[in-house]
Formats: structure tokens, sequence, C-alpha cells
């Protein structure tokens, strides 16, 4: 971590939160964090053309380069996820293609799990393949599955804990030890725990990716996405994979990402306190069969979700007799939750995801067993709820009148 940083190490959560990467300004002496739109930067006669020897503390050049709001971004994400560096991204997908693009080249392998987000798997099934890389798709959840897919020379082992959408879990420090023994990296895409739940690097993962359009952010209005982990990986992908590919984030959601970010504690424990009230609710509603939440005992891996989880976060799925015809009503009758993808926003979400059209599009199993571990979370359709932070007895309510 940068020298200037390591202070924060001590602070609490909420106090890294609010402050780490921000300063009063210099010249006017504003107490909140400028938003710098320039593209461009007055520089030196000595300046180098080429990012080639650019240093991460040198100057700033070109915004693609870096950019000061963005560097506050950086470095208050790197300081809530005890990371030595980070890199943002436009997006999480951005994010996710840099780091398999940096680590993966042709004839090499990487295995990731056979549930993840559905870009990264369908990135994967098409796109990486037809570059040269091998891909090994396998239930991470299932150690055995991951010990006998993780073969020496796999470079790369990518999870996702709880996973979307079936908030299944990974041991990461089983999964890190797997990918080690066989001389592969562990990355983690821990968008649905953030860094207040799970900090994958201190479980022996080697890299972090979060989507910063869902908890970080918060408030549903700005795309990004970062990439966490050690200066000697994260330097040279910044120029590769970052710079020369040009996913940058753009400052406006850089600074919008940043304000989110400062109040992420406190709304994880909101995030949690309403989940689990929801949660409870929907075990007795009796049009739900089944209700998936890491902090319910009734999830299978629960015990878990309490070594792996400091706070157990704000989704919940379940599911229900007539999956698609509830899904219609919800969609007409809900008043506060909005039908709608996406999550992590202070509005509550919902969404269906129907098992059948999944498996056609997105996941491809292998095996019986991929398919039953499927089947046990989601049946044959899942709906996903990111409980925001309204009033929990009004999540309630409005539930209560649409689920019919
Ligand atoms: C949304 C999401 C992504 C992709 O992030 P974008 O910002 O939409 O590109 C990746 N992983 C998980 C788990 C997500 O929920």
């Amino acid at each position: 971590m940068k020298e200037h940083l390591k202070d924060f190490a001590k602070l609490g959560e909420q106090t890294k939160a609010v402050h780490a990467g921000e300063f009063p300004d210099p010249v006017t002496g504003a107490s909140s964090p400028n938003l710098v739109m320039s593209t461009t930067f007055v520089v030196g006669a000595d300046t180098g053309f080429s990012v080639e020897g650019m240093g991460e503390d040198d100057p700033f050049v070109y915004t693609r380069w870096g950019n000061p709001t963005i560097r506050q971004l950086e470095e208050k994400l790197a300081v809530l996820e005890d990371a030595e560096t980070a890199v943002a991204f436009a997006s999480g997908m951005s994010a996710a293609t840099a780091l398999l693009l940096h680590t993966l080249k042709a004839g090499d392998r990487a295995v990731i799990s056979d549930v993840a987000y559905a870009a990264v798997a369908e990135a994967t099934n098409e796109l990486f393949p037809s570059l040269g890389v091998a891909i090994t798709k396998v239930d991470t959840s299932d150690p055995e599955a991951l010990e006998a897919a993780v073969k020496p020379g796999v470079k790369l082992v990518y999870i996702e804990t709880p996973c979307n959408p079936l908030l299944r879990l990974t041991d990461i420090e089983a999964a890190a030890e797997i990918a080690h023994k066989a001389g592969a990296c562990l990355a983690v895409d821990s968008t649905f725990a953030t860094p207040i739940a799970t900090k994958p690097l201190g479980f022996g993962a080697d890299y972090v990716i979060h989507s910063l359009t869902k908890y970080i952010g918060g408030h549903g209005d700005a795309l990004g996405g970062v990439l966490l982990g050690r200066a000697a990986d994260l330097v040279p992908l910044r120029k590769r994979t970052s710079i020369r590919l040009g996913g940058t984030l753009s400052p406006f959601n850089a600074w919008l990402v940043m304000r989110g970010l400062a109040t992420l504690p406190l709304r994880m424990k909101a995030h949690e306190e309403n989940a689990l009230k929801v949660a409870r609710y929907l075990e007795t509603n009796p049009q739900v069969k089944r209700v998936i939440y890491p902090g319910l005992p009734s999830h299978p891996q629960h015990d878990l979700a309490k070594r792996q989880m400091r706070n157990f976060s704000g989704m919940v799925s379940f599911q229900t007799a007539k999956g698609k015809e509830t899904a219609r009503h919800l969609a007409e009758k809900l008043r506060i939750i909005h039908y709608a993808v996406s999550l992590g926003h202070h509005r509550s979400l919902i969404f269906y995801l129907h098992t059948e059209e999944l498996l056609d599009s997105s996941f491809k199993f292998a095996t019986q067993r991929q398919l039953d571990s499927w089947k046990t979370f989601a049946g044959d359709g899942i709906f996903r709820l990111s409980v925001g932070l309204e009033d929990a007895e009004d999540l309630i309510a409005d539930l209560e009148q649409a689920l019919i």
C-alpha cells in the first residue's frame, strides 16, 4: 500500500470509507473531493508520449492513463479492501475482461465457476476459447470437483462468491490453496459480498473484482468496475489491459461512486438487517417454495457463510411454484420494489431468472452433479431480490400484496 495510505489501516471501516483517498483541495481548501473532468494535463517538455515508461506516481498526462478523481476513488477502494493497489474500470465487465486478457494467452487454461455473472459466463463460453484460451467450467463450491479441474498448467482460477444469481458460496481459502498448489492465480468476484462482508485477499486470493455499479456505488446511477491486488500484478496490468485497451472509468462516475462508497459500511448494515427480515417473511409466505439467504440457517452453506462473511449482504433469492406467472404478477403489482435487473442500490429490485432459458444462453453444465447443484439452489427458476434501504415493513407489505 502507498505510504500516505498506511495510517488508514488503523482506523475503523466507516472512517476509512469517509476519508481514505480524500484531502482538502490545496488551492481552495474545498473539503469535498473535486471532480476533475479534464482529459489532458499541462506537462513538462520531458514528458514521454508512450505509457511504456510511466511510473504510478508520475504527474497526470491524459485521463485514460490516470486522473485525479479516479485516483482518489482507487485509493479509497484499496484502503477498504486492504489491497496494495486498485485499478478502476468503466464497468465490472471491463475489469473482468481486462483481468482475463492480462493473465491468459493462447495455449493457457483457466478454470471458471460454472455459475458466474452471465456476461462472464458468455464471454468465457465463446470469446476466450476463440482466442485459443482453454476454459474449464466447474462448480467451485465443490472442493473435490475444483481440485480435479485445477491441474498443473492452469493459469487462473476465477470464482464468484456469493455467486450471481444462486447465492451459492465458494470457500476462498480452500480455492486459493488448490489454485496455488497448481501454480495458478485466484481471482474472486466479490461484488455480492463487498469489502464490508469479505476481504478475499486476506483468505489468499490474488485478485479481487467488483462491479462498482452495485453496492459500492450503491445508488443505481453510475457504472464502474475495479480490480484490486498486489502492485506487482496491477502496475503492469494497468498499462497492458486498462490504458491500452481503454475501458477507463469516467471521472464523473468515479466521483459518484466515491460519494456512494463513503456510506458503504452503514448501508451494508442496513441492507443486511432488511434482507434478514424480508427473507424470514418470505419463508412464511405460502406462495414461496424455497428461500436462499446466506444469513439464514436454512442456507445449505450457512456455516461457510458465517466463517467467510462478516455481513450477509442484501441479496435474497426465492422460488415459487408458478415462477413465470408469479413474475408477471410481481412486474404488474409491485408498487415500491422495482421489477428490474441490477442490484445493490438503495432502491429494492427484483428479477426472475428462468432456469431453462439461462441453461440455453449462459450456463453450460458438463455433469449431472453440476445440474443438480443448480437445481438445489434455483429449481426451475429463481427470483433474485436485491433488498434496498426502504423500511422492511413496507417491502414486506409490497411483496405480500403482489405474491398471489
Ligand atoms: C453486475 C455484475 C458484474 C458486471 O458488472 P457491470 O458493472 O454490469 O459490468 C460482474 N459480476 C457480478 C457478480 C455482478 O453482479
